[in-house]
């Protein structure tokens, strides 16, 4: 029953993946400090990875339910935001890494039974009632499971404008035969609304896929099929920086850009969200001279070939350059989590730090830091533009490819890795010493840092993503006056 003297409610459930759940979390945050309620629901999976990382005990019954609210710290502000977890259809100790493809049949076809209970039971209970689903873009449920409960869905896509498009568009890349046909077209896209000449090799890694029947293709046809149908959509990018394909989607949906969304002090978080237990290596890095340590990490999802990681291996060695290498023990697999070559750690003395997860902002933040070896993933190409710090791109998969497109040829912020699928040791030293020295490397820090300010603007009270957030807020509330969910004073 609607409840017309209480705040707006929204409902915030992230992909449960970390490059999802930490841009939620903070949206969440953002939204609660605008005067909103909001019930933030991870995956007992995520709870129970992040409440481990945090060493807190969960409840002791191993089905990682524990008690431990991730918010605690921002009620003590008095933001108003619920926390709960739902089951993703499998076990919480079951390996997500090594059976990504199970892991992925489970958000395609199990999560949304899990989500529609939970849901449902928010909405009836008395005196709380909800006003609007905010769910990852990749779902493929949100709109069915709003409109079953009367909610409006917001849609959350945490990637960049121009991976959206391109995947909103799929329709046309079908007909124009770039995507889902034996012999693709090899010459630039020039029909994506908003979006100039595109090489195909710059599209996601599944839209260069022939073979589109696997379950990641499933789930980005239900994803975009359903989001049609969103009445609202958020990205996590900033109008600057895509500003031709923003507007062209504007023109389609209610398209708001309010990134990047950061936590309120960058480098501290009032909400832990790491699924890995972070490494200080702060002492190590102030020892180092500004500028001269090269930062490499692939993200929290992505894994690298053997034969990759002991190419860049070797190449981090030949470089000379010192480094922070955050390797993740599944960074290869789960099932193979020593893949460094003999004797490579002895070899390196003090020049560098490995170590298997870091508070990433922390470690970009570091003056000592001068660039960023990265697989591209979109959150951590929004923290290394807000750092400072120039990019070596190697994407291994998905937006990652896209993204570095941005990164390389249309902000000139950083260069490639290798144009080819494999690289090799020479390849790899030859470019970190492109991105670090002096002479080479100074156009790419010149043209990061001017967009650096971009951000910094975007986010000002008059920039362009706090009104873009503003007139987010000014329209759900009409929509929820005029479904009569509110009195006019909330
Ligand atoms: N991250 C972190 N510590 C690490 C590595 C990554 O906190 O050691 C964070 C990083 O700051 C970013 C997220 O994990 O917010 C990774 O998201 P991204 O989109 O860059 O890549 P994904 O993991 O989704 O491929």
């Amino acid at each position: 029953m609607a409840d017309n003297h209480r705040k707006p409610h929204a409902i915030i459930i992230p992909y449960p993946l970390q490059g999802h759940v930490n841009p939620s979390v903070h949206l969440a945050i953002k939204l609660a400090s605008r005067g909103f309620a909001v019930t933030f629901i991870n995956t007992q999976s995520i709870h129970h990875h992040t409440v481990k990382a945090l060493d807190q005990k969960p409840d002791g019954d191993g089905d990682g339910n524990g008690s431990y609210d991730i918010f605690a710290n921002v009620h003590r502000s008095g933001l108003d935001i619920r926390y709960t977890t739902v089951s993703d259809g499998l076990p919480v100790g079951f390996d997500r890494s090594l059976n990504h493809d199970q892991f992925m049949a489970s958000l395609l076809h199990v999560f949304s039974a899990h989500v529609e209970e939970i849901v449902g039971n928010i909405v009836a209970t008395p005196g709380e009632g909800a006003d609007f689903l905010i769910a990852d873009t990749f779902f493929v449920w949100p709109s069915k499971v709003a409109e079953k409960f009367g909610l409006l869905y917001v849609s959350f896509w945490t990637e960049p404008a121009l991976v959206f498009t391109l995947y909103y568009h799929m329709d046309l890349l079908r007909i124009n035969g770039h995507f889902a046909c034996q012999d693709c077209r090899e010459d630039p896209i020039d029909y994506i609304p908003g979006v100039p000449p595109l090489q195909p090799k710059d599209m996601t890694s599944y839209l260069q896929e022939s073979d589109t029947s696997s379950t990641c293709h499933q789930i980005i046809f239900n994803g975009f099929q359903d989001v049609k149908a969103a009445d609202f959509i958020l990205c996590n990018t900033v109008q600057e920086l895509e500003p031709g394909t923003v507007a062209a989607l504007q023109e389609q949906k209610p398209f708001y850009s309010i990134g990047p969304v950061f936590p309120e002090g960058f480098t501290r978080s009032d909400v832990a969200t790491s699924l890995w237990p972070e490494s200080d290596c702060s002492q190590w890095l102030d020892t180092k001279p500004p500028g001269s340590v090269l930062y490499v990490s692939f993200g929290s999802y992505a894994h690298l070939s053997r034969p990759d990681l002991e190419e860049i291996a070797h190449g981090l060695l030949l470089s000379k350059v010192d480094f922070v290498w955050v390797l993740r023990t599944d960074i290869v697999s789960s099932e193979d989590t020593d893949p460094l070559p003999d004797g490579f750690e002895q070899e390196l003395g003090d020049r560098a730090i490995i170590i298997p997860w870091c508070s990433q902002n922390a470690v970009l933040s570091h003056p000592a830091i001068g660039g960023f070896l990265t697989h591209c993933g979109w959150n951590s190409i929004l923290e290394s533009i807000w750092s400072g710090v120039p990019m070596l791109c190697f994407p291994l998969l998905t937006d990652q490819f896209t993204n570095r497109k941005l990164v390389v040829s249309d902000w000139k912020i950083g260069l490639n890795l290798s144009d080819r699928n494999k690289t090799t040791r020479e390849e790899v030293a030859n470019k970190i010493s492109q991105l670090m020295s002096q002479d080479s490397g100074s156009k790419f820090k010149n043209a990061v840092d001017a967009l650096k300010t971009k951000l910094e603007e975007a986010l000002m009270p008059d920039g362009s993503s706090t009104k873009d957030l503003d007139q987010f807020i000014v329209d759900i509330k009409d929509r929820i006056h005029q479904k009569g969910h509110l009195s006019n004073d909330a």
